[in-house]
């Protein structure tokens, strides 16, 4: 039996990986955590029989510690010592935004293996945390659905191979429409063919959730960025593609369901049963590839030129501006199109560092959120 914690397991990925891990004889599950959700930590925890959680807010923590009989840990610092006290083999990051990456460096620092559904670590942490995984000799092994699909074409062919890679998007809920002034927060939640967390379904909406991808593939798979495209493929069932040397493409097929790539990482480097319908390409009908509008979508350009023109700190305030303008949209402050306005404008105000230590890349965390925020006030007000 492999010990597994799950970060974020209150979340749409830290949900299913419960999931999973419930239905494996290999895995038994020794910790849990989330922010505030105390109530479902506390029955997951319950239904489970898992013995430690921690809660990021201190209120929470304090809640679930007089409602249950199990050991809580309280504040980032418990989560922190809920990673290093727990045993594990294997942790699944699934917390959502840069909240993410303290949790993965301590994770690799202790040299335990880690399922990454965070992609703000690898955004925001890039070298850092691949160099960190390098000296550990932790094994990062990705839960995003496209990262995974790339993880298994690429590990089935021989090193100088594979040319390029490719990322599918859905294209999100705006796919095909050029004006989107005063689309609402409900319509942008719309996700036409996955059922994931707030925020990244914003991310989709606007396609920097996209451009994240191309950055965390650079950093997954050493691929310079020029050898890395995005096509718009509103089916969702192919999900990443790798041209081969010889004039070959592979494709990895199937149907948009987190639990797949979830019960990849969390089984690697064997596999498990997943009861998924069998793909039926018949009743799927057509699969479409078209490209990516960057006109009506500037986010994914912007993605793109953080992290293959700027580099350094640059995907990191990327990043935090984008958390920033996806709270004020979905809180009402700003509008739609203003994300992207509120993202670029940062990415403009603050100066690019190189970054030699994470401390480096919270500070221009912090500068950043500060400044966007600035901006949320003055820039495109919600209408
Ligand atoms: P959700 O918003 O559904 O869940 C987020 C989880 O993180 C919750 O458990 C939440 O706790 C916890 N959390 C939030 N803030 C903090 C914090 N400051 N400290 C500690 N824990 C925190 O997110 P998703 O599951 O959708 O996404 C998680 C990550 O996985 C993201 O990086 C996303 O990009 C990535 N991902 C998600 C996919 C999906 O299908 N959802 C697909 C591919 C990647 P609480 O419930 O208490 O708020």
């Amino acid at each position: 039996m492999r010990k597994l914690v799950i970060l974020g397991a209150t979340g749409s990925v830290g949900e299913q990986a419960l999931e999973v891990a419930a239905g494996s004889d290999e895995l038994v599950v020794a910790g849990l955590t989330a922010d505030r959700n105390w109530e479902r930590l506390v029955e997951q925890a319950g239904d489970h029989g898992v013995p430690l959680v921690a809660l990021a807010d201190a209120e929470a923590a304090s809640a679930a510690a007089g409602a249950w009989n199990g050991r809580v840990l309280s504040g980032e610092a418990g989560i922190r010592e809920l990673i290093a006290r727990s045993g594990a083999d294997l942790i699944l990051n699934g917390i959502v935004g840069s909240a993410g990456l303290g949790p993965t460096i301590v994770a690799l620092t202790e040299g335990i293996d880690l399922a990454l559904a965070n992609k703000e670590s690898l955004v925001v942490g890039g070298e850092l945390i691949t160099a960190l995984a390098e000296a550990t000799d932790s094994r990062i092994i990705p839960v995003d659905s496209e990262h995974s699909a790339l993880h298994q074409l690429i590990r089935a062919e021989s090193p100088g191979t594979v040319e390029r890679l490719v990322l599918t998007a859905s294209g999100g809920p705006f796919r095909g429409r050029t004006d989107l002034d005063g689309v609402s927060p409900d319509e942008a939640l719309a996700h036409p063919t996955w059922d994931m967390g707030g925020r990244i379904t914003i991310d989709c909406a606007t396609l920097i959730n996209k451009g994240f991808e191309l950055i965390e593939a650079h950093h997954l798979f050493g691929f310079p960025y020029e050898r890395i495209d995005v096509v718009v493929h509103p089916q969702s069932i192919v999900h990443a593609l790798v041209h081969l040397n010889d004039g070959a493409t592979l494709a990895h097929l199937g149907h948009p369901d987190m639990r797949v790539p979830i019960s990849y990482a969390l089984h690697f480097p064997e596999r498990a049963d997943v009861k998924v319908p069998t793909l039926d390409l018949a009743s799927v009908g057509e699969l479409t590839f078209e490209e990516p509008d960057m006109e009506t979508f500037p986010c994914l350009r912007l993605a793109r030129g953080a992290g293959e023109e700027a580099g350094g700190t640059a995907p990191c305030v990327l990043n935090a501006a984008d958390e920033v303008a996806v709270g004020a949209f979905l809180g009402g402050r700003i509008a739609f199109t203003a994300i992207a306005e509120v993202v670029e404008r940062t990415l403009d105000a603050v100066p690019v560092t190189r970054p030699s230590h994470f401390e480096d890349l919270y500070a221009a965390d912090a500068e950043a959120r500060e400044r966007a925020d600035d901006l949320a006030n003055t820039v495109g007000a919600a209408r």
